[in-house]
């Protein structure tokens, strides 16, 4: 009760929007559909008309372009940012970097985006010249496979030759399952971090708590939906999860539909923290990962 009472207080709202179904690569260990769905202009004026109307009531909304390619709806998202140029809202894109450009580089500079780029250790990154000049402005996720943790530290030492924001390093969860070889070499993958000089490294663990933002995920059913570190709409998608559970995470966390009439306040009042909590907690007990997530969490715990 009182995490609920201090989340509807609080005065940032998160939301991701998810621009398309679609991405221009197909990683092993992803498990989201691929089709032809995407946010319309008619959808983004909605959307863009429902921040104006409510901005009033919350300290900045933090607009995170996530899942599937954003960068494949980039004239879009450039659309809604100029569309919302004389507000001062906290922009971020997550990207798998395959199309990214100067010219994108640049409208992120100038709007003051923070990117999030995902490196996986199977294909690793052949464009960090391209980044040099940008490097404060982007935050690596580097992707660790379980089939592939032979690659880990030589895509790590070329990620950590630069000076980007933040390297997040972050073992494949769920989707995947580690073995007694692959756990050693995260093992040794967490051991050779720990005693890197870099203090931008971040392990990510399957659940580090609650976020600091009200999180919501904007579909481009246009139905927001409730979460945490967006764990909750992530593995609804994975395909190992019985489909009684993801009909529930899909029950439980939807909120409403953006409209024309939609308030923030309707909005918030859908956000129960607990509900989430409970949901994102129990997941892996049913999908029999628990057991594996408590040994990685332990293992990138682990500092020499
Ligand atoms: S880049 Fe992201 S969305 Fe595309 S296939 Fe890989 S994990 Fe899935």
């Amino acid at each position: 009760m009182e995490n609920e009472k201090r989340n509807l207080n609080m005065n940032s709202i998160l939301i991701e929007i998810i621009m398309s179904n679609q991405c221009n690569k197909r990683c092993p260990y992803c498990d989201l559909n691929f089709y032809n769905q995407s946010f319309s202009r008619t959808s983004l004026d909605i959307f863009s008309d429902f921040l104006d109307k409510n901005r009033s009531k919350v300290k900045y909304f933090h607009i995170n372009f996530f899942w599937w390619e954003p960068l494949l709806s980039f004239d879009d998202i450039v659309y809604i940012v100029e569309k919302q140029s004389h507000y001062q809202n906290k922009y971020s894109l997550w990207t798998n970097g395959l199309l990214l450009t100067k010219r994108h580089l640049d409208f992120f500079r100038k709007n003051s985006f923070h990117i999030f780029l995902s490196i996986d250790n199977i294909t690793g990154f052949d464009k960090f010249d391209l980044l040099a000049w940008y490097e404060d402005i982007i935050s690596i996720n580097f992707i660790n496979d379980p089939d592939h943790m032979e690659n880990s530290k030589k895509i790590f030492e070329l990620i950590d030759a630069h000076r980007f924001a933040k390297i997040h390093f972050m073992p494949v969860y769920s989707s995947k399952d580690w073995n007694t070889d692959s756990l050693r070499v995260l093992l040794e993958m967490k051991k050779y971090i720990s005693s890197n000089t870099n203090n931008n490294i971040e392990c990510f663990s399957y659940f580090n708590g609650v976020s600091v933002d009200t999180q919501f995920v904007l579909d481009t059913d246009l139905y927001f939906y409730k979460d945490i570190d967006s764990l909750l709409w992530l593995q609804k998608q994975y395909k190992r999860l019985p489909g009684f559970l993801r009909e529930k995470i899909d029950r439980l966390s939807r909120s409403c539909k953006l409209t024309k009439d939609l308030s923030i306040d309707e909005l918030l009042s859908t956000y129960d923290i607990s509900t989430v909590m409970n949901l994102v907690t129990s997941i892996p007990k049913y999908i029999n990962t628990h057991k594996q997530n408590l040994i990685i969490n332990k293992i990138l715990q682990y500092d020499q």
